[in-house]
């Protein structure tokens, strides 16, 4: 458990550990190290907002045509590479192996490492499901609830769920709301949600909630749980072309670049 309140937040990681991909940035930091900087973060006495990115290839694919989703990437205090998409990016135009750092696994990491001190709002998913992964994890971390609310709302609403996450003095919150709109909405109402790690994170809360399985051991070990997802999951069919499109694009910026 963490009781340490050093008065200023850790600094990010140093800027040559930034890399720059389409655009946008690339930390290179383990899960280990990301789990010391965000605990860090959550237990300053300032409790200034950070937020984090877990890259994929889709929110890069997407950020081509959403400038806003672009720019809360740009700006985000951390990016780690979700999945195995982004460690083949970074390895082809930086020559560089980039550690693995999912949004799962921060979060899960997180909830071990801290318990009860940790106090955690989910935000997202289909109504009624964020319930159940708040009551999954504090049984199963012991963490401290601090709110639920489901993702399925409009922009003119956006205040509102904001000032409810403000209200909560939560230490974290996860934002699933699909990839883009989490990540622009933690940016943009940052001040708002008023915790010190906001961080956008995808199917977390169906994971936790056990209505979308956590892809098997073997596929997280090899970084390919996207293969496991595209195929196991209908819905995700149509992402799969966005994929190859990825490829297509890192062969093409790698010549551009002359590497
Ligand atoms: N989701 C949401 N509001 C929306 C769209 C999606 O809360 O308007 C939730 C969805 O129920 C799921 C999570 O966001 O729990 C991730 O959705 P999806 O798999 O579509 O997004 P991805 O992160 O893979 O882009």
């Amino acid at each position: 458990m963490t009781n340490a309140r050093p008065a200023h937040p850790p600094a990010p990681p140093a800027d040559s550990a930034r890399l720059e991909l389409f655009g946008l940035p690339l930390d290179v930091i383990s899960l280990d190290a990301t789990l010391d900087l965000l605990g860090g973060w959550m237990f300053t006495q300032s409790r200034a907002p950070h937020t984090v990115v877990t890259l994929n290839p889709e929110l890069i694919v997407q950020s081509r045509s959403h400038p806003e989703f672009a720019n809360a990437v740009q700006v985000a205090d951390l990016v780690t590479a979700d999945g195995v998409g982004i460690v083949y990016a970074a390895r082809q135009l930086h020559g560089l192996e980039v550690p693995r750092a999912p949004g799962f696994d921060i979060v899960a990491g997180l909830m071990k490492r801290h318990g009860a001190d940790l106090r955690v709002f989910f935000l997202g998913a289909k109504p009624g499901v964020a319930e159940v992964a708040a009551q999954n994890a504090a049984r199963d971390y012991g963490i401290t609830v601090a709110g639920v609310h489901h993702g399925y709302f409009d922009l003119p609403e956006d205040q509102r769920v904001a000032d409810l996450v403000g209200a909560s003095n939560a230490h974290l919150v996860l934002t699933a709301m699909g990839g883009g709109r989490q990540e622009t909405f933690n940016q943009y109402w940052r001040q708002v949600l008023n915790a010190p790690v906001l961080i956008g994170c995808g199917g977390v809360i169906d994971v936790l909630a056990g209505t979308a399985d956590l892809a098997p051991a073997w596929t997280r070990r090899m970084g390919v749980e996207w293969i496991w997802r595209v195929v196991g999951d209908r819905k995700r069919w149509n992402r799969a072309p966005r994929l190859a499109q990825f490829v297509t694009l890192v062969r093409a910026e790698k010549k551009r670049l002359g590497r």
